[in-house]
């Protein structure tokens, strides 16, 4: 497969929005589905819907086989020891509340420390901010460095001997940065806390192997990696999944019920309480082939280039403030910036005018715009199918938006 006719793989990039031919540069937010994907989901409702696990006609038993092989793609995908380190989610917002009902809420006490930073998606910080709550926890923040990085003197510092849980974004969904995950879990580790992983923006976009990270937990989404809505991932390490309770009960995920008591499958389904996501895995297994059949090498190559030329083109505009971190190892294809005199809705307005898609606003990380000093800022974000044809038309739809609402102050 070749990146210089990959859009045509993707039904929906052939359109034109408001007259013009669409720039899709919101893929932080969510990236778009290759036909393969849309087809995957339509052969499953068209021939082989039912429900899995509990049937033995040939549809129930169809789709149960479909549905483990899709958990044994994400086994491999992450690398992960055993398929019942893979539990099925709705997303990543649903696996890191899993891990702060059913980790942090059941082995945490009063005093206990959890770790975070401020770069944290609202995902990645509630479900803590709650359970320390609830327990009497102490949630403390990791400082971050002026260009928006973590400093590892700082994580050391920041560590006590009560420091118990650590969650971690890999990649910032504002600032791009990519964090150094490998030795804050060796950090972490000889100190005898658990590492969760937010992997929302790492997965589909380099190589991620958790034997290799160490990581105790990582979360992410299948509609961020080319694959469907409403499913999503919660590795774990399954000594310590063994141990978690089930946070939803219901069909499926029992092996006994009693009157009085019941009694829980083994791993992964004991975590997977109720009609499991199937149309969902199955579509993300596709995603997942798909991906390996670009090469996640080859995918971050393509947006560390795009990211590039971006800073490059970026820079060179007059009253831009660009966040994050300017070595291209430490970051990812996500752009974030502001404008003198532009409000960054304006600017997403405009741009949406010339059939350029960016996001403006907090992107769910209120802290982190305090941290920055601002309320909301504009951001682009890039994927696989995303060309440097694409960064020119949003730099020449800045250049335009800029002497626009210039001129409007002017007035
Ligand atoms: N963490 C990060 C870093 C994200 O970018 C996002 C999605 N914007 C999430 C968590 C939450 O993902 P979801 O909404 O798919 O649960």
């Amino acid at each position: 497969m070749n990146l210089n006719e990959i859009k045509t793989y993707f039904p929906i990039l052939t359109q034109s929005v408001n007259g013009h031919p669409l720039v899709y540069l919101d893929n932080a937010a969510t990236s778009q589905k290759p036909k393969v994907v849309i087809d995957t989901l339509e052969a499953y409702y068209q021939t082989y819907n039912a429900n899995p696990h509990r049937g033995v006609h040939t549809l129930g038993v169809k789709a149960t086989d479909a549905y483990e092989a899709a958990r044994e793609k994400v086994k491999t995908f992450i690398n992960a020891k055993e398929t019942a380190e893979i539990i099925f989610t709705r997303g990543t917002t649903s696996s890191l509340n899993l891990v702060a009902q059913s980790y942090v809420g059941q082995f945490l006490k009063e005093g206990d420390e959890i770790l975070i930073t401020q770069m944290e998606h609202h995902s990645n910080l509630i479900p803590w901010q709650q359970a320390a709550k609830k327990i009497g926890a102490i949630l403390k923040y990791i400082p971050l460095s002026p260009n928006g990085t973590i400093d590892l003197d700082n994580v050391k510092e920041s560590m006590t001997a009560n420091t118990k849980f650590i969650s971690i974004t890999h990649v910032s969904n504002v600032l791009g940065t990519i964090n150094p995950i490998n030795e804050i879990v060796k950090l972490a580790h000889k100190q005898g806390a658990v590492v969760c992983v937010d992997a929302a923006q790492s997965v589909s976009h380099f190589k991620v192997d958790v034997q290799d990270l160490a990581c105790d937990f990582l979360a992410f989404s299948g509609h961020k990696m080319m694959g469907p809505t409403g499913i999503g991932v919660l590795y774990g390490k399954k000594q310590i999944l063994e141990h978690m309770p089930p946070i939803e009960y219901g069909g499926e995920m029992i092996d006994f019920v009693g009157l009085y008591d019941s009694t829980w499958k083994e791993l992964p389904w004991k975590f997977e309480g109720g009609t499991p996501i199937v149309a969902g895995a199955i579509g993300l297994g596709t995603a997942i082939d798909f991906l390996e059949q670009i090469g996640l090498e080859t995918i971050r190559l393509h947006e560390k280039k795009l990211a590039n030329f971006a800073l490059e083109q970026l820079s060179a505009i007059k009253g831009i403030s660009i966040y994050g971190p300017k070595n291209p190892e430490q970051r990812g294809g996500v752009i974030t910036f502001n404008i003198d005199n532009v409000h960054p809705h304006d600017l997403a307005t405009f741009l949406d005018q010339e059939g350029i898609a960016i996001r403006a606003g907090h992107h769910c990380c209120q802290p982190l715009m305090k941290w920055l000093n601002v309320s909301a800022t504009a951001r682009a974000s890039f994927y696989l199918y995303n060309t440097e044809e694409d960064i020119e038309f949003l730099i020449n739809g800045i250049k335009k938006a800029k002497v626009y609402f210039e001129d409007a102050f002017a007035i």
